[in-house]
């Protein structure tokens, strides 16, 4: 599988898998559907499915638009399904939803939304985490609660080191600097903060990170119990 990072709106990413083999593809959260028709234009591949991993609009706001020009079918949680725009497919925690050459396994993550869900497409290591999971920071608590939030990085963490995270959103400089600020010594950490910089001096994503890198230098999966992690997720709301 081929991932293509397409940016929307502001600082959004929507995510291209595309299974080159039989021209089909998958989109991750279309903020939009302008810059995903724009890619999709003059090339031979089917956009055969529209995965959300939570209902708000900068996630959905394409459903619409591509469902009706490419008649692709939208995939979402099954208890989202009154707010997911266009849901065809209704998929439950644990779930593996496999389809064409696609599989991935779905993890329920509330806490950013109460029906936010990742995809993770194992065969491949590839996990959308939408805004659960950030590089270098995580979700706002909207619906959840900090107990939630907490056990839903918890089950991201115990996934393979190897494994190649893509968000929702290009919040990574800025992330960078909350984590720097309260966790000054972390060489890892510094290391990633020069990438991160070299990166975007070059117009280009941050995004895919890994699991180990998160592991090493996010200081919301570094927090070790949930108490420590709620303080932190307060005082980030206010950065
Ligand atoms: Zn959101
Ligand atoms: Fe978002």
């Amino acid at each position: 599988m081929k991932v293509e990072i397409i940016s929307c709106l502001q600082d959004n990413y929507s995510y291209l898998i595309i299974d080159e083999t039989n021209n089909l593809a998958c989109i991750v959260d279309p903020s939009e559907a302008g810059p995903i028709v724009d890619y999709l234009k003059n090339k031979n591949i089917n956009l055969k499915y529209i995965l959300n991993t939570h209902h708000h609009f900068d996630h959905v706001g394409g459903n619409k638009e591509l469902k009706k020009k490419y008649n692709s079918i939208v995939v979402g949680f099954k208890h989202d399904s009154e707010r997911i725009p266009e849901i065809d497919i209704c998929l439950e925690d644990n779930e593996i939803w496999k389809r064409d050459n696609f599989i991935a396994k779905i993890i329920h993550v509330p806490g950013h939304t109460k029906g936010h869900i990742c995809f993770y497409f194992y065969e491949d290591k590839l996990l959308f985490t939408g805004d659960t999971l950030f590089s270098l920071g995580c979700g706002r608590i909207f619906e959840g609660t900090y107990e939630q939030m907490f056990s839903s990085l918890n089950k991201i963490k115990a996934m393979p080191l190897d494994t190649q995270i893509f968000c929702g959103h290009e919040y990574t400089l800025n992330n960078s600097k909350f984590c720097i600020k309260h966790d000054s010594e972390n060489l890892n950490l510094k290391k990633k903060i020069q990438n991160i910089q070299i990166k975007l001096k070059h117009s280009l994503p941050t995004i895919p990170s890994t699991l180990k890198e998160e592991l090493d230098c996010n200081i919301f999966l570094r927090a070790k119990d949930v108490k420590t992690f709620s303080k932190l997720r307060d005082l980030k709301d206010n950065f």
